[in-house]
């Protein structure tokens, strides 16, 4: 079984794809959580409050309705979406006319970039639906205005073809809007346009909601912007920092929604291949006696795997430890070691690796 988490359209990929690798999805979403009903998916509304095991062989224990369940899951997919913030805007917000198909526009059109935290897609998705409208409308007048105009790749000449059809791109910091009327400051001639625009398109700051709370029950970290943190670049691209526990959907990257697909199925394979190969790791193991209770281990290990215990020392938990061996290394009393691996035994096969490199 592979655990999928979110309610969003990531997860719903990650769950069709995991059944097409002939495995079963169980997928959770919060309580308060909206999400579409998929007919051949097992999905709980609950919270998971620990996650612990190893690849392979995870156990999740899940409160639902104040009962707790546990589940034994081979791998998970953290497949949670960024949502746009709520704001006070009474503008129209490139969400909605996504939503609503929104075409039927007449008059001065501006479409607004300025959010501060914007959806990596939300440029592209601007420059299209302008086409569109202006497909439908000719006679209409569309501004785009952003402080930096940012698409890449083959959609730079989605641009060429928006200034063709006469689109008006303006590039300004300086925006002023109020009582339907917009003073713009055009930043390369320093030049102030005034626009009286019938409709404003503006798009939204996005947050990763619960990302924190997910993050917990997993035991994996957060960037600083509140996203996941993604795996070793060695380990692949849709790995986390914990075997077994892969990431996909707009809450570990900025992806477009053409990538969104990839990301789902290619989560979603890694965990079915995953579930099927166990991991047996050795973890590292606290010397009580030599403990110095420094604390060192709990800082530098990245799975928050050692935690002081009662007595005051070192303990390592096993299921966290990933066997990277930081803690071995910089413990100053030399009281962490690999079950059966000495220190020193350690150091020198880690000589022989770099004798081998420099050969
Ligand atoms: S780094 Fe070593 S001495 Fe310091 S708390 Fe961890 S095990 Fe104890
Ligand atoms: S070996 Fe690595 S993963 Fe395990 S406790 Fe030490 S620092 Fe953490």
């Amino acid at each position: 079984m592979i655990l999928i988490v979110g309610g969003g359209k990531s997860s719903e990929i990650a769950a069709e794809e995991v059944i097409r690798q002939g495995a079963v999805p169980l997928r959770l979403v919060l309580p308060e959580e909206t999400f579409s009903f998929l007919p051949d998916v097992e999905t709980v509304k609950g919270r998971l409050l620990s996650f612990t095991g190893v690849q392979g062989n995870f156990q999740a224990e899940i409160e639902i309705d104040r009962e707790v369940k546990k589940f034994n899951v081979g791998a998970a997919v953290i497949a949670v979406d960024e949502t746009p913030k709520v704001s006070d805007t009474d503008c129209i917000t490139l969400s909605s006319i996504l939503e609503n198909n929104y075409l039927k526009c007449s008059g001065t059109i501006v479409i607004l970039l300025d959010a501060k935290k914007p959806s990596r897609a939300s440029h592209i998705v601007a420059v299209e639906k302008a086409i569109e409208i202006k497909d439908n409308n000719p006679d209409c007048r569309i501004y785009i205005i952003t402080p930096e105009v940012r698409t890449f790749g083959l959609d730079e000449l989605e641009y060429c073809k928006a200034q063709k059809k006469g689109i008006i791109f303006i590039r300004a910091e300086d925006i002023k809007h109020s009582s339907g009327k917009m003073k713009v400051t055009d930043s390369p001639s320093g030049k102030v346009l005034d626009i009286t625009p019938d409709l404003v398109i503006t798009d939204e700051e996005q947050e990763v909601k619960n990302a924190a709370l997910w993050a917990k029950a997993f035991s994996i970290n957060l960037y600083e912007d509140g996203h996941f943190r993604l795996g070793n670049v060695s380990r692949g691209p849709v790995t986390s920092m914990r075997n077994g526990v892969f990431l996909c959907g707009t809450a570990s990257r900025a992806l477009l929604p053409r990538e969104m697909d990839t990301s789902a199925r290619a989560a979603a394979t890694r965990a079915v291949t995953a579930s099927q190969t166990p991991l047996m790791l050795n973890s590292a193991e606290v010397d009580e006696e030599k403990c110095a209770s420094c604390m060192t281990c709990v800082r530098v290990c990245l799975f928050h795997a050692p935690s002081i215990n009662e007595k005051g020392k070192s303990e390592i938990c096993r299921d966290l430890c990933q066997s990277c061996g930081l803690c071995v290394n910089l413990c100053p009393a030399s009281a962490i070691s690999f079950k059966g691996v000495s220190r020193i035994e350690l150091r020198n096969a880690v000589d022989d690796v770099l004798r081998c490199l420099h050969e």
